[in-house]
């Protein structure tokens, strides 16, 4: 590899395309494992046989088990502070800040949001299933894609005199409004619940986080809705793993084929110095500004006239084809950057040795 330099944006497009490669591959295995969990785990529907069911089983848990129930609150509900008749277990209360932000490089205003305050209240709930039968969710915010509804959102909108205009302008930022949301988990509403099923010492059943790692879930789709999602989490991440390793090999094959062209030229002048080093020993004579009758000791001054126009110490040596110029050495003719006479500038085609006889 002497001679051969990948440049720094190759190193960058190389670097970068195989981390994200590696990166999208790991969250596809994640991923394919999650599905490949929930589509082994168990459905048991709330019913006193669940009891009995986690009376045999070894430890009185089940790993990782499916669930369906209309959550009820153990206690007192929360009630929604916008929507009077609106009662749940979970409720989050959220504003959010938009403003606009002058962007320069696109020399357009962009949206931008941030969270300002965020609240979240909550009541331990139960699946309710037949026969009184029910299910303690613990841990409910530990949950991935966890449901809520929204009850309320509202957007105060910042009215602004001439001078805050102004101030706008030439700060570049100016604020919209204000975003209120509240989102609740209301009483009734029925949920699949995806995680670690146990019997207590006391009867009750719960569903938490899996203690071996596997993802909790709770959601208001059923189970093939939930399953249908994460496959599509699956198959976007393959995908992604898939093209962007593809774009890496395409970098790694762009320096490939560079190195290959930078080597296919170093063989070519190799050769084409060989093949001068050949017509030169073939020659019936030497060339003469080296070794000639001339002498080269008393001959400084023919030295000087002969002396190639590129290094002016070495004797021209060679004539430049179609053009015939005889101005330089092999050894620099071999350094020109192009093949092109560094007289007339027209393309050499070949180069011959130059003879005295
Ligand atoms: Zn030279
Ligand atoms: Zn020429």
């Amino acid at each position: 590899m002497d001679g051969f330099h990948v440049n720094f944006p190759e190193v960058v497009c190389l670097g970068a395309t195989f981390t994200l490669s590696g990166i999208c591959y790991y969250l596809y295995k994640k991923s394919r494992k999650t599905l490949d969990t929930l589509d082994e785990a168990p459905h048991f529907p709330i019913d006193k046989n669940l009891k009995d069911i986690l009376k045999v089983t070894p430890g009185a848990c089940l790993q990782y088990a499916v669930i369906e129930g209309a959550v009820q609150p153990v206690g007192e509900p929360l009630s929604s502070h916008f929507q009077k008749e609106s009662v749940g277990v979970l409720q989050k209360f959220m504003l959010k800040e938009h403003r606009l932000v002058w962007n320069s490089l696109t020399r357009s205003w962009t949206d931008s949001e941030r969270i300002v305050h965020q609240r979240v209240n909550a009541v331990p709930f139960v699946l309710m299933g037949s026969n009184d039968t029910s299910v303690r969710v613990l841990c409910p915010l530990q949950a991935s894609g966890f449901p809520m509804e929204i009850t309320h959102e509202k957007f105060h909108q910042v009215n602004y005199g001439l001078s805050d205009i102004v101030g706008q302008y030439l700060s570049g930022e100016k604020l919209k409004g204000q975003l209120e949301i509240e989102e609740m988990l209301k009483v009734g509403t029925v949920l699949t619940g995806v995680g670690e099923l146990t019997l207590e010492t006391d009867g009750t059943l719960n569903l938490r986080p899996p203690s071996n790692g596997s993802q909790y879930f709770l959601s208001i789709a059923d189970f093939d809705t939930l399953r249908g999602e994460q496959e599509s989490t699956t198959v976007l991440w393959k995908v992604l793993a898939i093209v962007s390793a593809f774009a890496g090999a395409a970098v790694l094959f762009w320096i490939g084929r560079r190195y290959y062209c930078q080597l296919k030229t170093r063989w070519e002048r190799e050769r084409e110095r060989r093949e001068f080093e050949r017509l030169l020993a073939d020659a019936p004579r030497a060339p003469a500004p080296a070794t000639g009758p001339e002498a080269p000791h008393d001959g400084a001054e023919e030295h000087i006239e002969n002396a190639c126009v590129i290094c002016l110490s070495q004797p021209r040596n060679c004539i430049l084809l179609d053009c015939g110029h005889v101005c330089c050495c092999h050894s620099c003719y071999q350094a020109l950057p192009q093949h092109r006479c560094p007289i007339c500038r027209q393309t050499i085609s070949r180069v011959v040795p130059l003879y005295h006889v």
